[in-house]
């Protein structure tokens, strides 16, 4: 049922990160705002590697001391690895060699938000997610846990939210709904604006280890919390490895789809398999205790048609998802709130909530989502050209911004640029030493396809 004054004013479907955090924007802000969240906190996730520009959002939410307090793991950096058998994949710095590992810390570059700190966090999301929806909830949104939404009536005149609570149908209205609800994409596929990603069609496998020996690939004990990157000699496919407490770490192998094997029993049968290639991760990882079943991610890349319409807005992984090769998922959702509820508020001053409200949001996100795009595609095609940057003095800060996350101010980084002309130049050279290492993805990559 519709009423002229509506239940709420916002509705937020999904109560991950996009959608707490934009609950306690609202909520800060005095906005009376619903969370709607289909499951029952806490639960697994994937994604439990931040980058510094999630910092700044903390700050804003007053959040910051409740991230201290939980202990996570503190991120200091990033290092990419491959082992002599396959020495191209990355880039051999002088010194570094024989075992191919490059390094960056989060310092040397300046960073808003981070003047007083050099380190983001590894998250268990089971946890970090209940953290951040109870501190939406004490900031005064009003939250429905274990409530699924089934349908949005946008209706003649405010969004009607459907949802059951048992056998029950029931619904609330609100002004305008911004759909939070993840690789899910709810509002996406209800008004069809979801578009399949024709270039990435990646998989990922991944588990929790007890006991992996995290020394066994760090230079210097400084490195033993960092994100590891493991390149694989086969294309296109890499391990994550993820402090999650001091002896639990979370790995996962990435691959395309063409390479992941069909049955459940296969899938770990793969995951092994891939994992052999690199003998001295399996050898470490067989030393350890899995103490979570395997899950699987599945084909995951698409875009939208529009990441906001009249009365709603696309937020997080609901707008738009690629490939999580530089760990930005939660820092695009958190940010995406940080620069859409400023959008909200002023709808809601005005009380338009038409789509031409929604237009600063829309176009910084399709701003930092393109530059993502582009620099995903690159980092596919050319994986040696990442570490061949990192280690150039003229790049190594511009590549260093991408992996804080700083990428909305600028149209197109000139680092971005360089990297596709050099990317041509091996496409076109065969006698380029790095032309054998060119992965499966075209230089058409280059192009958004929306
Ligand atoms: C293989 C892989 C590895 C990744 N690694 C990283 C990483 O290292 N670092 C990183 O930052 N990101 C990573 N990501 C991305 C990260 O997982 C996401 O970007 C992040 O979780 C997005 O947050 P969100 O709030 O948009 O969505 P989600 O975290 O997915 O939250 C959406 C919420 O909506 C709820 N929901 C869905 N439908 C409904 C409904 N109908 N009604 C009510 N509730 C609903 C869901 O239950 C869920 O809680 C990775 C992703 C993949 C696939």
């Amino acid at each position: 049922m519709n009423h002229s004054v509506p239940d709420f004013e916002v509705g937020i479907i999904g109560g991950g990160p996009a959608g707490s955090s934009m609950a306690c924007y609202l909520a800060k802000a005095g906005v009376k705002c619903v969370v709607f969240e289909r499951e029952l906190f806490p639960r697994p996730h994937v994604g439990e590697s931040l980058v510094p520009s999630s910092t700044r959002v903390f700050k804003d939410l007053d959040f910051l001391p409740q991230m201290e307090e939980a202990k996570f793991p503190h991120k200091f950096g990033a290092v990419w690895t491959t082992n002599d058998e396959n020495p191209g994949y990355v880039h051999d710095l002088e010194g570094l060699a024989p075992d191919y590992n490059v390094d960056i810390r989060f310092e040397e570059r300046k960073q808003e938000g981070m003047e007083d700190r050099n380190y983001t966090y590894h998250v268990d999301r089971g946890k970090f997610d209940l953290m951040l929806l109870k501190h939406a909830q004490k900031l005064g949104a009003t939250v429905y846990d274990g409530v699924k939404v089934g349908r949005v009536d946008f209706g003649p005149e405010h969004p009607e939210v459907y949802f059951n609570i048992g056998p029950k149908e029931m619904s609330v209205s609100c002004k305008m709904v911004v759909d939070c609800s993840g690789r899910q994409t709810f509002l996406g596929n209800q008004l069809k604006l979801k578009v399949k990603d024709t270039v990435f069609d990646q998989y990922a496998i991944h588990s929790w280890f007890d006991g992996y020996d995290r020394k066994v690939f760090a230079k210097r004990d400084t490195n033993l919390d960092y994100i590891y990157i493991h390149f694989l000699p086969i294309s296109n496919t890499w391990i994550w490895q993820i402090p999650i407490t001091d002896t639990v770490t979370s790995l996962g192998v990435v691959t395309q789809k063409k390479n992941f094997a069909k049955s459940k029993e296969d899938r770990e049968k793969f995951f092994w398999e891939t994992v052999g290639s690199r003998p001295l991760i399996a050898e470490t990882l067989r030393k350890s205790d899995r103490v979570r079943p395997f899950k699987e991610e599945g084909d995951y890349s698409y875009a939208m048609k529009q990441l906001a319409g009249d009365r709603f807005m696309l937020v997080g992984d609901a707008g738009r998802f690629v490939d999580p090769i530089f760990s930005t998922g939660v820092s695009i959702a958190l940010n995406s709130s940080r620069f859409a509820h400023k959008d909200i508020l002023a709808a809601i001053e005005k009380n338009d909530f038409s789509r031409a409200s929604f237009v600063d949001y829309e176009t910084k996100l399709r701003r930092g989502t393109k530059n993502w795009y582009e620099f995903i595609s690159v980092y596919y095609r050319l994986n040696v050209l990442f570490t061949y940057f990192i280690s150039d003095k003229n790049y190594r800060l511009d590549v260093l911004k991408l992996l804080q996350g700083d990428v909305y101010d600028e149209e197109a980084p000139e680092v971005l640029t360089k990297m596709k002309q050099m990317v041509s130049k091996v496409e076109q050279n065969e006698k380029h030493p790095w032309h054998k290492l060119l992965g499966d993805l075209t230089s058409d990559a280059f192009r958004p396809q929306v």
